[in-house]
C-alpha cells in the first residue's frame, strides 16, 4: 500500500549533512518526496512510497545517521499520498516549526578527506586554507540567521565558481549542499595587513605571518 509520512526532526540537524543523507536514503529506497530546513533549525522530511520502503527509510534515518547528526525529537505523521514523482532537496522555509529544541551546529574540524585534498599537489584545493565539505568546516561562526543556507551565512559574499557549484548540486558528491564550500577561485583569500592597514606584498601570507611572530 502507498503511504505518505511527514517526519519532523529536531536536535542538531542543520549544517551537518542531514539533507544529503536523507536524500541518499530516500532515493535508495525508491521514495518520492522532499526534505527542507525549517526556521527553528529543525528539518521536515516528506516521503511517499510503498509502506515497507517508508518503514525501512524511517529505520535507516535512525540507524545510519552520520555521527554529527543528533536527534532530540523525530515525530512521524501518516497521511494519504499526494502522488509525488521524485525526491528533492527543497528550499528552506523560515516560519515552519519542527517542535522540540534544535541547535545550529558548532564549527567542525577539517575532516580526513578534506585534509587529503588540502595536501594533494595539483588538486584544485591544494593548500587552500578554507577547504570544507558537508562533514566539516565553519558553521556557527558563519551563520547569520536560520534556516541554514549559504545566503544566510557570511559566504553570501562569495558566489560559487562553476566547479564548486557542480559539486554542490551533485547528490553523489560529498559537497552536496555543503553551504560554505569554496576554492581558490571563488572563496575567501588570505592577506597579511600591517597595523597601518597597508597590505604586505608576499606570496604566502600564512608563512610570512608565522615568520614575523617567530
Ligand atoms: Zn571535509
Ligand atoms: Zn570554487
Amino acid at each position: 500500500m502507498l503511504r505518505r509520512a511527514v517526519v519532523r526532526c529536531s536536535g542538531v540537524v542543520q549544517g551537518v549533512g542531514f539533507r544529503p543523507f536523507v536524500y541518499r536514503v530516500a532515493v535508495s529506497q525508491g521514495l518520492a518526496g522532499y526534505v527542507r530546513n525549517l526556521g527553528d533549525a529543525g528539518v521536515e522530511v516528506v516521503v511517499e512510497g510503498e509502506e515497507e520502503a517508508v518503514n525501512a527509510f524511517l529505520r535507516r534515518l535512525r540507524e545510519e545517521k552520520p555521527p554529527l547528526i543528533s536527534y532530540e525529537e523525530l515525530s512521524v505523521e501518516w497521511a494519504p499520498p499526494l502522488g509525488l514523482a521524485a525526491f528533492r532537496i527543497e528550499g528552506s522555509v523560515k516560519e515552519a516549526s519542527a517542535g522540540g529544541f534544535s541547535n545550529p551546529p558548532p564549527d567542525i574540524a577539517t575532516c580526513d578527506e578534506c585534509l587529503r585534498e588540502l595536501f594533494t599537489p595539483g588538486g584544485r584545493r591544494f593548500l587552500y586554507p578554507f577547504t570544507v565539505c558537508s562533514s566539516c568546516g565553519p558553521r556557527f561562526t558563519i551563520i547569520v540567521d536560520l534556516p541554514y543556507d549559504r545566503v544566510r551565512t557570511s559566504m553570501v559574499d562569495f558566489p560559487m565558481c562553476e566547479d564548486c557549484a557542480r559539486e554542490y548540486h551533485d547528490p553523489l558528491d560529498r559537497r552536496h549542499h555543503a553551504e560554505p564550500t569554496c576554492c581558490w577561485r571563488c572563496g575567501p583569500q588570505m592577506k597579511l595587513i600591517e597595523l597601518s592597514g597597508e597590505e604586505v606584498a608576499c606570496d604566502d601570507p600564512l608563512r610570512e605571518a608565522a615568520k614575523l611572530i617567530g
